[in-house]
């Protein structure tokens, strides 16, 4: 079995998932008392939501960078950002180490691809639904993205920090999410991707209608396939 490497704790509500999902997998696989090899480095990220709100990435994929090359010392064999928004500096943290990195976006556009899906809805931080980062690796395989409207936008962004990343989980807020997702069925959206790691805190596959892509799921249950290849 190889060794996970987790950099996590953006927030540290969406890192818990990660650990729990990729020791369930491990035991579902294997079963008894078998469980996953994991290396967590877990950051402070009030320091990197700085740097996020500041404009400041290249801090940010330096601190992550350092964090990185400290999993990989560790002996992970590979490693995981536990957040879609920092995979905006994912060249960045790659550079820093040798070990390969697996990109969120790249394991959910897998999923999109099994499940048939080319026209996707896309929530997640501001960061990542305005941004090209993260959109174009979908693109660049041949499917739309939508995204909700400015408004919409804000809204989302603003449940994400205040409430998920804090551990407030609210029905009012979730109302807000299932009218996005509304929306963007509306608008042609086949299956919509929780493009950011709390998400699934709130939002359920029964709280909407079309298929829902949860990014932290995915990933970890990619963690999990390649630490079982052989
Ligand atoms: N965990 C979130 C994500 O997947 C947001 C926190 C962050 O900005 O890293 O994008």
């Amino acid at each position: 079995m190889k060794t996970i490497g987790l950099l996590g704790g953006m927030s540290w509500e969406s890192t818990i998932p990660y650990y729990r999902i990729i020791n369930e997998e491990v035991k579902n696989r294997l079963g008894g008392l078998h469980s996953a090899k994991i290396i967590l480095y877990s950051v402070e990220f009030a320091e990197i939501e700085k740097c996020q709100s500041s404009g400041n990435w290249d801090e940010s994929g330096e601190i992550l960078g350092q964090a990185a090359r400290g999993i990989e010392a560790a002996g992970a064999d590979f490693i995981l950002i536990c957040t879609n928004t920092m995979h905006k500096v994912a060249a960045q943290i790659s550079s820093k180490i040798q070990i390969p990195l697996i990109h969120i976006a790249d394991a959910t556009a897998d999923e999109l691809e099994k499940s048939h899906i080319r026209r996707v809805g896309l929530l997640g931080t501001k960061y990542t639904m305005t941004q090209d980062f993260y959109k174009k690796r979908l693109t660049d395989r041949g499917m739309e993205v939508l995204i909700p409207d400015d408004a919409a936008v804000e809204v989302i962004n603003s449940i994400i920090f205040d409430e998920l990343c804090v551990g407030e989980i609210r029905e009012a807020s979730r109302r807000k999410f299932q009218d996005a997702v509304k929306r963007l069925a509306e608008q042609g959206a086949e299956g919509v991707i929780l493009g950011c790691t709390e998400i699934g805190l709130l939002l359920r596959q029964s709280d909407v209608s079309i298929p829902v892509f949860d990014t932290t799921v995915i990933h970890a249950k990619r963690a999990v396939e390649i630490a079982l290849e052989t």
